[in-house]
């Protein structure tokens, strides 16, 4: 298939790689230094998304933010500038599910369809093509687009129309972000209490707080590895969005408010480009036991 792909960052560009690799013909946008080896496997390198959804019939978009999604899409020589009747265009970025329906009520009065099909499982996941892909549409286009989910993905569910995508990313940013911020008080605890972290994380792995966040964004908290992985500001984005449309539906969701405070807090510090696992520092720096 003729594939675009926007957004090649820590996701975007393992997730290409893999498209190249089944054989599809990829379009790129915004290849710099660290996405030019998708060129060298085969990737054609253009200078607008306009271009990109010319000569592609299924455009993916993998951008930061809400507003990023609007302005590739829906900007000068975007995405909508090149779209022809019948093309699809799947947003892969976790963003808000209300801009959501909004994009796809515009894409689809193009004549294209829209899937929302934002994802979990991190660099890791998007590495090891075991990503897991929550998405929104219509059953007939997301048949149409499984093979392609395939190819990056392994626990592929239709939740519903679209925006319902974005909602089930937002419930499960949620979880990790609590998680995170759980397992980084338990960290600080075992520290400050004279215990190893090291010994108490490999202790609790084998019991009832056992957890994925516990073993891998715990290790990268013994081992002090913050490189990202996954940016406290794009976890606080997800974070906002939730606390956004608690007052939206009148429902509390206290500790996801603390956990974006706490985010807010490591963005002040300088932390904001670090992986998510980095918010324990921020408790560190509230206990005086800053390293
Ligand atoms: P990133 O910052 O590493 O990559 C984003 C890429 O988008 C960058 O390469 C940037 O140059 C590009 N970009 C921004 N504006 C652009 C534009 N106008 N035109 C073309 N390219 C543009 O972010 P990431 O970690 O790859 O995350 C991407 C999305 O996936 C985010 O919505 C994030 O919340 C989500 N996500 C990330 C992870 C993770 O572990 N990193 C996991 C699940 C979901």
């Amino acid at each position: 298939m003729n594939i675009g792909f926007i957004g090649l960052g820590v996701m975007g560009r393992p997730m290409a790689g893999h498209l190249i690799a089944a054989k599809h013909n990829l379009f790129l946008h915004r290849v710099k230094e660290a996405s030019q080896s998708l060129v060298d496997q085969g990737g054609v390198a253009l200078d607008s998304a306009r271009a990109v959804a010319e000569k592609a019939d299924v455009i993916i978009l993998m951008l930061p933010d809400t507003p990023d999604v609007e302005a590739v899409l829906f900007g000068a020589d975007g995405v909508a500038a090149g779209l022809g009747k019948g093309k699809l265009v799947i947003d892969m970025s976790s963003i808000s599910p209300v801009a959501t329906k909004d994009f796809a009520k515009r894409i689809n009065a193009l004549g294209c369809d829209y899937l929302d099909a934002p994802v979990s499982g991190g660099e890791v996941g998007a590495k090891n093509a075991a990503l897991t892909i929550m998405v929104g549409g219509e059953q007939a286009v997301f048949d149409k687009a499984l093979p392609l989910f395939q190819t990056m993905g392994k626990n592929i569910t239709l939740v519903g129309g679209n925006g319902d995508g974005q909602t089930a990313k937002v419930a499960n940013q949620i979880i990790v972000g609590l998680n995170i911020e759980a397992v980084a008080e338990a960290l600080l605890f075992a520290k400050k209490a004279g215990a190893d972290p090291a010994k108490v994380r490999e202790a609790l792995m084998g019991g009832f707080a056992a957890s994925r966040v516990l073993e891998l964004h715990g290790e990268r908290m013994v081992k002090r590895t913050f490189d990202p992985g996954f940016r406290i500001r794009l976890h606080r984005k997800d974070l906002s969005l939730a606390v956004e449309s608690a007052k939206a539906l009148d429902i509390a969701l206290p500790n996801a408010s603390a956990t974006q405070q706490l985010m807010n807090a490591a963005i002040a510090r300088g932390d904001g480009d670090k992986d998510h696992s980095a918010l324990i520092r921020t408790l560190e720096a509230l206990s005086g036991a800053d390293s």
